[in-house]
């Protein structure tokens, strides 16, 4: 939310996920070696091929001037990493109306004409089959699908893009007859998973972009890229076992490829002169924000406080020492520093959770600061500063 606010709302929602049969990754491997034995190999080159993405849509400016990207890499439960990507565009080229929509977005068969292109989508973006051609698919066998598909396919046929009025875009698919047979099923346009063509044709795998300008509930968007890992390795042991840790297993089972997809964020680069890691100096703004935290956290609350409001603190002494005197907690220090006068620091708080918080905790954190906090004027708490 942090970018929303100066750079406005998303225009575009990517999803990339890395093709094991990409050739950067197929001619690396030895004899006989198979693609899930080298996550570190998987890592680097999707990481590689991540950045060249960036770049398209940075500098070449595939979908026009960008003017902020934020974007997360996950892994699937066996081990692929995804990545999802939120793109604002600059006022000049923001994507508003279906004949924009169209200029960047397919949900067709490509024709025989393209064939390179043909490929990559019949081979990465038909969806299913699923429904009753493939009761069995994943996407049936999500809680609230309810016997039918997950992501709603397949979707119906169109002869234009259009705005079905609740802000998702209906991409166009028309009833040419095209067809092709993907996994024991014949696949036709209603199948066909949101692409543009021009990043499609230039990376071979799963690349699904979709408009999300239209789309009022932004935090949504947000939760969805930032919705975390779901995935968790535990172990169950017999009482009086030892449990043996298998470093090699764990390292291989992804810790190794977050340590390479940490690369991605390039704070750093290796100065061969120096022989030492530097700061880069490019001209990235980078925007960060701290974590939200409620008043009834306590000390981590109060540490938050002395954060934003104490200018380039070097240590936790640093936050601690108010005036030449060492306080013995953060709450102290905020006090002494009269951060917890009035209802400011209540309201600051509140208008915080607004942006980064959803409805629910919003409702749940106003209960807490009305019971915990003892505000002076609860009723003039509803005026949340602007
Ligand atoms: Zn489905």
């Amino acid at each position: 939310m942090s970018l929303v606010q100066p750079y406005g709302k998303p225009d575009l929602f990517i999803t990339m996920t890395c093709n094991v049969n990409w050739p950067e990754i197929k001619n690396e491997l030895a004899v006989g070696e198979e693609t899930q034995n080298r996550p570190d190999l998987v890592a680097k080159i999707f990481c590689a091929k991540l950045l060249a993405l960036k770049k398209h849509i940075m500098e070449k400016q595939v979908f026009g001037d960008v003017a902020a990207i934020v974007y997360i890499v996950e892994f699937q439960k066996w081990g692929l990493p995804h990545a999802h990507m939120l793109i604002i565009l600059k006022p000049a080229f923001k994507i508003k109306c279906p004949t924009h929509f169209d200029r960047f977005i397919c949900a067709e068969i490509p024709t025989q004409d393209n064939p390179h292109l043909r490929k990559s989508i019949l081979k990465h973006m038909m969806h299913g089959p699923c429904g009753h051609l493939n009761p069995r698919c994943p996407c049936m066998k999500h809680l609230k699908s309810k016997g039918s598909c997950k992501y709603v396919y397949p979707k119906q046929f169109r002869i234009e893009t259009t705005n079905n009025g609740d802000g998702y875009p209906m991409y166009k698919r028309r009833y040419i007859g095209d067809s092709a047979s993907i996994r024991k099923a014949t696949l036709d346009n209603r199948w066909v998973i949101p692409y543009n063509p021009c990043l499609s044709s230039l990376f071979d795998c799963h690349l699904n972009v979709e408009v999300c300008s239209t789309i009022e509930a932004v935090k949504y968007l947000y939760k969805y890229v930032y919705k975390g890992h779901d995935k968790i390795s535990f172990n169950v042991v017999h009482k009086g076992e030892v449990d043996t840790i298998d470093e090699i297993e764990h390292y291989q089972s992804g810790r190794c490829t977050k340590l390479f997809i940490r690369r991605i964020h390039r704070a750093h680069r290796w100065d061969l002169s120096s022989k030492e890691w530097v700061k880069r100096k490019n001209k990235v703004i980078v925007i960060g924000r701290l974590t939200f935290v409620a008043p009834t956290e306590g000390e981590r609350y109060f540490l938050r406080l002395l954060l934003l409001n104490i200018r380039g603190p070097r240590s936790f002494e640093d936050l601690l020492t108010v005036y030449g005197c060492r306080c013995a907690s953060f709450q102290e220090a905020a006090i002494k520093l009269r951060l917890l006068e009035e209802d400011d620091a209540i309201d600051k708080c509140l208008a915080k959770a607004c942006e980064v918080q959803m409805p629910p905790a919003i409702r749940r954190l106003f209960s807490t600061v009305l019971i915990f906090c003892q505000p002076s004027e609860p009723n003039a708490l509803f005026m949340l500063p602007s």
